[in-house]
């Protein structure tokens, strides 16, 4: 790990209050440097902030987090800020994933010896498959743990990554090219339908692409972060607790945050950033801030469009080369608490075979409140169902509020075959499509979850913290190691040792 402390304050600029760009200005603040956060929405938070209808709290995105347990990325955080994490409750199982047609879901327990047991169980002669995974994700997570760049940019970054490996390290190496689908062939598994659309459905979450395309070192490492000692939480009150304690650090150390200020605009002299244009939009007054140092948390289209001509145009030609990236629809359901199977488990994954008005709308992932966990009154609960979706299909609609109720009524449909959803005790429902997330997270085209963790575009292949413009960093879903709000802390943490170094 690299520390420089004490060295000389700079002045920052972080343009968004994800958990990226507010992991990273927390950071730097507990560093003494002078931090300004500015983020066009109301609420912090991003992707994992939270909003309020009729007494409920809704999770706008992300659900369940990585990396609260002891030595994990945002307890290490919490721990270096000296603030105390968020409570949480442990996600066991992390998921129940129901295949087309079948009643029994397939279990993600906690415990590894019970997963494995659950593993043998539904899918038979898969193990040699999994043990590679679990050596994979072994040194995979250790050569994290020590901090890598990735990919470097200069020689600085380039020795922290040699750094980072060790003998176990090389064990991975020959697989930096392999997807989950090469795995599968090499283990004769290539024909296990119900084994791959399980893999699908789950590797989607996290990589965006489907198990033939998804890097194999970045899977086993989302694979295996549901197990113990690791594992998924549920945050006691919201997601938003997240947010409010990074925030809550960021103000103790003279850092300052101002909501509903857009950046409009990132200048750059003699190759160097110099300052933001900033608009405040409740009184659309404009300024220029100038900064020693830029941290974008933005998704890196964003970032091209901030930097205008000032984009090198190598960049700007391999952003525009990226393959397409993924919106979502999330439906937000107030109900009754009868609506809720005993014994729900807390995230809870559909396939359906029946293709449906919408054929692409064919998975649901579900995310469930618990009684007394703050998201819904007495007797209530929420629920809350999210899909993938084509971005483009949102823009060029031409009805775009009827296909938004077409959507909702699909999915409305499919949660009936589990949820008991009545006129009684559906109280409340809302929709987000990629619209709505453009409109309220300013993500490009409203494109979420990174760039897809294909062999081309993850780890050493992908978008680097350091971007070609000096003392302009990127954090956050676009970045090593990718999605997630664990993904986003672990980015905006090599940007504070990046910052560290030329201090
Ligand atoms: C439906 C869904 C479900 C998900 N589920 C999970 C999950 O269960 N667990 C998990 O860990 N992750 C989940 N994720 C992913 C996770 O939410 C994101 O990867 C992560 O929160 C992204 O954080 P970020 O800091 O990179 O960016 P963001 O959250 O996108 O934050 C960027 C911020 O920048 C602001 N901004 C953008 N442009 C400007 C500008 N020009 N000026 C000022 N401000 C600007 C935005 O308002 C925003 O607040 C989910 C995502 C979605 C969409």
């Amino acid at each position: 790990m690299v520390i420089v402390h004490p060295r000389k304050q700079q002045s920052i600029v972080v343009i968004g209050a994800g958990i990226g760009g507010l992991t990273a200005a927390a950071l730097l603040a507990h560093r003494g440097d002078r931090v300004l956060v500015l983020d066009q929405a109301i609420v912090p938070g991003g992707c994992a902030s939270t909003f309020q209808r009729r007494g409920f709290t809704f999770d706008v995105g992300a659900t369940q987090v990585a990396g609260l347990e002891p030595g994990g990325i945002h307890h290490q955080i919490f721990t270096e800020l000296g603030i105390e994490p968020p409570a949480a409750t442990h996600c066991d199982p992390a998921c129940a994933v129901y295949l087309p047609g079948e009643t029994v879901p397939i279990n993600v327990w906690r415990d590894p010896a019970k997963w494995q047991a659950e593993r043998q169980q539904q899918f038979p002669g898969s193990e040699p498959f999994w043990q590679l995974l679990a050596t994979l994700f072994l040194h995979s997570w250790a050569f994290q743990a020590r901090e890598p760049v990735l990919p470097p940019r200069n020689l600085w970054d380039f020795w922290q990554l040699v750094q980072a490996v060790r003998p176990g390290t090389l064990v991975t190496v020959p697989y930096t090219f392999s997807t989950v689908g090469d795995a599968l062939r090499r283990y004769g598994l290539a024909g296990d339908r119900r084994l791959r659309t399980f893999l699908d459905l789950q590797l989607k979450l996290y990589s965006q692409v489907d198990a033939e395309e998804t890097a194999l070192l970045y899977a086993a490492t989302a694979l295996a972060v549901s197990q113990a000692p690791h594992g998924l939480f549920h945050l006691q009150g919201s997601m938003q607790a997240l947010s409010t304690q990074l925030v809550t650090a960021l103000e103790r150390d003279g850092g300052q945050l101002l909501m509903r200020h857009r950046v409009e605009q990132i200048q750059v002299e003699a190759g160097r950033v110099k300052a933001v244009v900033i608009r405040d939009l409740k009184t659309d007054a404009v300024w220029t801030e100038p900064a020693d140092h830029v941290v974008a948390n933005v998704p890196v289209q964003n970032l091209v469009r901030l930097l205008g001509d000032r984009a090198p145009q190598s960049y700007k030609r391999r952003v525009e080369k990226l393959p397409p990236a993924s919106g979502a629809f999330v439906l937000y359901l107030g109900v009754d608490e009868t609506a809720i199977p005993v014994g729900c488990p807390p995230h809870l994954q559909f396939l359906y075979d029946d293709a449906g008005p919408i054929a692409e709308n064919n998975s649901l992932f579900v995310s469930v409140s618990r009684p007394g966990d703050g998201r819904a009154p007495a007797g209530r609960a929420t629920v809350i169902a999210s899909s993938f979706t084509d971005l483009a299909m949102w823009w060029r609609s031409a009805d775009y509020p009827a296909l938004k109720q077409q959507y909702t009524e699909q999915a409305i449909d499919r949660l009936q075959q589990f949820f008991h959803l009545t006129p009684d005790t559906l109280i409340y429902q809302e929709a987000a499509t990629p619209r709505t997330f453009a409109h309220y997270t300013a993500r490009e085209r409203g494109a979420v979850g990174g760039l897809g963790q294909r062999v081309s575009t993850f780890g050493p292949f992908g978008f680097a913290n350091r971007t070609p413009i000096d003392r302009l960093w990127l954090v956050g879903d676009s970045t090593h190691p990718g999605e997630g709000t664990a993904g986003v802390s672990y980015s905006a943490l090599t940007v504070v040792h990046q910052i560290d170094a030329i201090s």
